[in-house]
This record gives structure tokens, sequence and C-alpha cells, in this order.
């Protein structure tokens, strides 16, 4: 082999060297640039599945460990509990903590009480599938929502009026078409749609609304939280017999936001 030979030789090796790492490089490259592609997408359907997924497996539990582990047994209620999503009535900024077991800010100074207290006010109304009931204190709507997932209809009034307007437009958003939100004040009821099977009130009154209890049907059951702001309340199950007549009994010591007669 002469010189020439040896040089032709020596570039035909080196070319196939750099052919075999051009094409190496191109294997690498490609592959990383499908797999960036593929992970990109699957990463997106799984964290948008993870995310539903995982807040449905945190209310599963919240209803186990919460809920049935304290004594509610109404199915209908555990059922409402594990459908409604309890971070969506939420700022998104709480929602990681939706499922705990205490109240969650609302804005305006409000609150919607702890899961097993929603829980616990819905089973004492012993609400039934042709029901009609009335909540006075919408806040976040959530509660509204667990109701109108037992009963026929559910007609809700709120006094904050950038609580109830978002409250509405949330359930409307989220396919709760037998609520119905108005904003004012619920100490007077509403007469046009009483009386009512159930009537649940969301926020510490020093008495019991007398219209209210007008406004319950017989056989009609209401859970109240009575007592003064900051001090000692109870949750009140007040019910009207079939003949007419009133009984109250006091359930639990709790702690509810105000019921107030005005917002300014
Ligand atoms: N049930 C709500 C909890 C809201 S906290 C939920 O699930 O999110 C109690 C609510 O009662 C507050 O939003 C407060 O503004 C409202 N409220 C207080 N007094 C009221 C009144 N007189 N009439 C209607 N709403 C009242």
């Amino acid at each position: 082999m002469n010189s020439s030979e040896k040089h032709i030789m020596h570039i035909t090796y080196f070319d196939l060297l750099l052919k075999r790492a051009c094409y190496q490089l191109l294997v690498v490259l490609s592959f990383f640039i499908a797999l960036s592609l593929v992970s990109g997408d699957v990463c997106y359907c799984f964290s948008l599945e993870e995310d539903s997924a995982g807040y449905e497996k945190l209310r599963y539990e919240m209803v186990e460990k919460q809920i049935a582990a304290r004594g509610i047994r109404d199915e209908n209620v555990l059922r409402a509990m594990r459908n409604v999503p309890r971070h969506l009535f939420v700022s998104e900024k709480r929602r990681g903590s939706a499922y705990g077991d205490f109240p969650l800010s609302i804005g305006y100074g409000q609150t919607i009480s702890q899961p097993y207290i929603v829980a616990l006010m819905t089973e004492l109304l012993k609400p039934g599938k042709d029901d009609v009931a009335l909540e006075v204190g919408t806040g976040s709507g959530y509660q509204a929502a667990v109701l109108s997932e037992i009963v026929k209809e559910v007609y809700t009034i709120e006094i904050i009026p950038p609580l109830g307007r978002a409250a509405e437009k949330r359930l409307k958003e989220l396919a709760y078409e037998n609520i119905t939100v108005k904003v004012g004040d619920g100490y007077y009821g509403w007469e046009e749609y009483g009386p009512f099977d159930c009537i649940v009130v969301t926020a510490a009154s020093d008495h019991i609304p007398p219209p209210l209890i007008k406004q319950l049907k017989k056989g009609g059951k209401m859970a109240i939280p009575v007592g003064r702001p900051f001090l000692v309340q109870h949750l009140m199950l007040v019910e009207r017999s079939e003949h007419g007549d009133i009984q109250t009994r006091s359930i639990l010591p709790v702690r509810f936001v105000p019921f107030r007669r005005e917002w300014k």
C-alpha cells in the first residue's frame, strides 16, 4: 500500500466514524424529541386525571375517616359528600386543603363548615328525594350542593351580595340545576316557595327566627346554630310534628359565623 492509498483508507475510515457518530446522534436526538412530545402529552393527561382522581381519593378518605367514622349513617348523605367537589367551592390556593377536617375561608370573613358538620346538619334534616329545602347562608354554595344531591329543590339565601352572586355562578357552572340563589336577609325565609320540608341555617343567631319556624312544613325539620357570636353556640334541631307542634333539641356545641341582618 502506497502513501496515497493509506491516505484514502484513513479518510474512508474517518468518514465512517463520523457518519456513525452523526447517525447515533440523530437517533439519540429523535429519541429525546419524541420522548419530550409524548411525555408532554402523557404528563398533561396524567396531571389532569391525577388531579380529579387525586381529589376524588381525598374526598372518599374524608367521608370514611371524618364522617362515617363519627357516626353519620345516612347513605344519601355519604353519597352526596362523596360526589360534591368541595375543592371547587374555594379559591385555587385553598384547594389543596379543601378535604381537611376543618372549616375553610371563602372570603368576606365567612367560612364553609367543617365537612363533618355539613354532613351532620344534612343528616339531621332526614332529607328525602321529594323534599323542598331552604338554606339561609349560601356562602360558597357547598352546603346547598350537598343538599341538592338528595332533595328535589333547594332555595338558598345569602346576605353578602358578592358571595351570593359568585355562588350562583359556580353552581350554574357545576350544573346544579335544582338550586335557586337569592341575595337578601334570610331572617324572613322565602315565603313564595315555602313551607319547606327542611331548613338549614349556616350562621349562628341568638334566637330562632319566627318566620323560619312558620315556614317549616308539618313533619319538617330545621337545623340551626343558636347562640351569641364568639360565645357558646348550640346546634339545634327544630321539628314540627304532624300535628303542628314544635319540638327543639340541642345536638352539640358548635362555632359558626354570626347571623347578620345587614351587610354594608
Ligand atoms: N353554607 C355555606 C356556609 C356559609 S357561612 C357554605 O356551604 O359555604 C354563613 C353564611 O351566612 C355567610 O356567607 C353569611 O354571609 C351568611 N349570612 C349571615 N346572616 C345571613 C342572613 N341574615 N341571611 C342570609 N345569609 C346570611
